[in-house]
């Protein structure tokens, strides 16, 4: 009887279900994933995800505060923790050295926010600082993981642009020309190494719920996602997100090599 009356009356229709992570069991299974960025945020929810779905993750943060409180969560995953910069050549070290000789996937998900200056205001600090981990991080990490992959003919790197690579945006010129770059670095690697069976593929994220303004202070924070122009009921979250990266990182993305996927519900079309 209370099944009837709701069909007729459209006002007491049930709210929409909010996304739903669907785990897809073992699409990772036997495979050996680096994921930076893995203490918070985008990178947490991703290298969680690998690890739920039977992957062995090299799991990296500058935080190994952060890192502990990952991995104490998923106490039966397979999870190697390396606290570490990734613009530091002895911390990427250590990473390609925990992976061990096999490496079959790399998540460049590490990154900050400049502090939304535009070029005449700049410091030549904020705009090293976000270039070093933003872009030469991500370089440092592809450097050191494509020779593994060379050498088995296969592997899956996954960079994380932003819709800051798809357009002039309202972040800083420093967070905006490194996504473009991270975007240019994706691009011309999947044109070199896809002959050699390697894709590689960027999420350009749009605005997700994370604490990626925490760096410079700023405490718009969930507001900021809300406010954004969206087209899709709900503000992202990071789990959203992870869904994306892991689509490019594992075999389902197979047919997918060179692409700056937008992940930011229609933001980039709206
Ligand atoms: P977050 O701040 O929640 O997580 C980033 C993590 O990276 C933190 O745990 C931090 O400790 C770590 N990190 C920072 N610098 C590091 C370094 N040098 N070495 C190792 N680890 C380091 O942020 P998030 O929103 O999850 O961001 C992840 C990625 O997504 C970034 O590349 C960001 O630019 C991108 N992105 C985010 C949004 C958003 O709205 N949140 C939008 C577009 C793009």
């Amino acid at each position: 009887a209370a099944d009837e009356s709701a069909a007729e009356s459209p006002a007491s229709a049930p709210e929409p279900e909010p996304w739903v992570e669907v785990v897809t069991a073992g699409r990772f299974a036997g495979k050996t994933v680096i994921v930076t960025g893995a203490g918070s945020g985008i990178g947490r929810a991703t290298a969680s995800r690998i690890a739920r779905e039977g992957g062995r993750v090299v799991a990296v943060d500058i935080s190994r505060e952060r890192l502990d409180a990952f991995a104490a969560e998923l106490p039966e995953a397979e999870i190697v923790p390396v606290a570490g910069d990734i613009t530091d050549d002895a911390a990427i070290a250590a990473i390609v050295a925990a992976a061990g000789p096999r490496i079959d996937g790399l998540a460049n998900i590490a990154g900050i926010m400049d502090n939304m200056t535009p070029v005449h205001e700049v410091s030549d600090a904020i705009w090293d600082r976000v270039f070093s981990i933003n872009v030469t991080g991500t370089m440092k990490l592809m450097r050191a993981v494509i020779p593994a992959m060379l050498a088995q003919a296969s592997g899956s790197i996954v960079n994380t642009a932003s819709e800051a690579a798809l357009r002039g945006s309202a972040a800083g010129v420093a967070y905006t020309a490194s996504k473009h770059a991270v975007a240019g670095i994706t691009k011309s690697s999947a044109f070199m190494y896809g002959p050699s069976g390697i894709r590689v593929n960027a999420v350009a994220p749009g605005p997700t719920i994370t604490n990626i303004e925490a760096s410079f202070g700023s405490a718009l924070g969930a507001e900021r996602v809300q406010l954004a122009m969206t087209i899709l009921p709900d503000a992202a979250e990071a789990d959203a997100l992870a869904a994306s990266i892991t689509f490019l990182l594992s075999d389902d993305g197979v047919n997918v090599n060179g692409v700056i996927l937008p992940s930011d519900g229609g933001w980039s079309v709206a």
